[in-house]
């Protein structure tokens, strides 16, 4: 089996800035991407706020920059998802397909992934007018109505990007104010083609072979109203990818896990970084910082392993 000095699992901000670290500390490092590679930044357009680039910068390229340099560094890179991993014993295995791979320390790094309602009718339009992604299907929208359901930044992006090519969007939000930031808010309520429908739950959608509407109930009154739409997109927040890590780290109640003090898990030489921990921030930028600090931690925790073997021969 190859064994690493480092094998990080995940690809997003927080994996590639642990690369380019580790990679720099002259560490064997794997980065076992999972897939679709470059986590949420790939589904994103602009990005505004990752400092160092005045005019933006596209959230794909800003994953390709971040690759290239790991691969200076003489990263290696491993295009499958984690399956399985074994921390219970020293090294560490992690399984990606039917090989499985050897590491003194790993760093966590899988991020989260999209929410859904939940609906029958959601999973059965999906692809059909149900998405995820507006950046990968708004093209498909051109002059139609669309729903976006959800209040937070990215619902909020959705219905921005998908006013470039539908005629109406429609935000559907089950509270009366949006989590949006400021700056996102007003740029959807200053664009002629967003309205919001406030305090609203989609319980239905409609539609045999695609979407043709849904049935909002309104949470204030229970009145249900059916609205007439094309597609339907889903920007309700992010789960953690964290299930192939069950019964080997500990996780909270809503499976992140739990970072003890900086970026230790409950597993000594097990590190963690970005979303897959921090539901409170989730921005390219502190994940980036997190995979930095869950780096160092390895490479610290690395050269106290090495001092001790070293002291324990010297002993003998
Ligand atoms: P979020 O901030 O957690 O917002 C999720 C939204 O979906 C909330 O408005 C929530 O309603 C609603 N929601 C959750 N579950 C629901 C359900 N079952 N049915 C209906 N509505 C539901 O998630 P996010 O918008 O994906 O953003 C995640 C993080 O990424 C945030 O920190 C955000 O700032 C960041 N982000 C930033 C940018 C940017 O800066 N350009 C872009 C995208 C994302 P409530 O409001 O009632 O809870």
């Amino acid at each position: 089996m190859k064994e690493y000095d480092v094998i990080i699992m995940g690809s997003g901000p927080a994996g590639l800035t642990a690369a380019i670290y580790a990679g720099r500390a002259l560490l064997k490092t794997l980065v076992i991407e999972g897939q679709p590679s470059g986590g949420q930044l790939m589904s994103t357009t602009e990005v505004e706020n990752f400092p160092g680039f005045a005019k933006g910068i596209l959230g794909p390229h800003l994953i390709q920059e971040m690759t290239l340099q790991a691969r200076r560094f003489d990263v290696e890179f491993l295009g499958q998802n984690v399956d399985e991993v074994d921390f219970k014993s020293r090294p560490f295995t992690v399984t990606a397909g039917d090989r499985s791979y050897a590491a003194k320390t790993v760093i966590v790094a899988t991020g989260s992934s999209a929410k859904w309602i939940g609906l029958p009718s959601e999973k059965k339009l999906l692809g059909r007018g149900v998405s995820g992604c507006a950046t990968c299907d708004g093209f498909f929208f051109k002059d139609k109505r669309v729903a976006v359901v959800g209040g937070g930044d990215t619902a909020v992006e959705e219905a921005l990007f998908l006013s470039r090519y539908a005629k109406t969007v429609t935000i559907i939000h089950r509270r009366n104010r949006l989590r949006a930031s400021r700056i996102m808010q007003s740029r959807a309520f200053a664009n002629g083609k967003i309205n919001v429908m406030w305090n609203e739950v989609v319980e239905e959608i409609l539609g045999d072979n695609k979407v043709t509407g849904v049935i909002l109930r309104n949470v204030e009154t229970d009145q249900r109203t059916v609205i007439g739409c094309d597609g339907v997109f889903v920007a309700i927040g992010y789960e953690p990818n964290t299930k192939m890590l069950r019964g080997q780290l500990a996780l909270d109640v809503k499976g992140y896990v739990v970072a003890e003090e900086g970026s230790r898990t409950s597993v000594d030489g097990v590190f963690v970084a970005g979303d897959v921990h921090d539901f409170t921030y989730r921005q390219a930028i502190t994940a980036a910082g997190d995979g930095c600090r869950a780096a160092l931690d390895a490479i610290a925790y690395l050269d106290d392993q090495k001092s001790k073997d070293v002291g324990g021969k010297a002993r003998f």
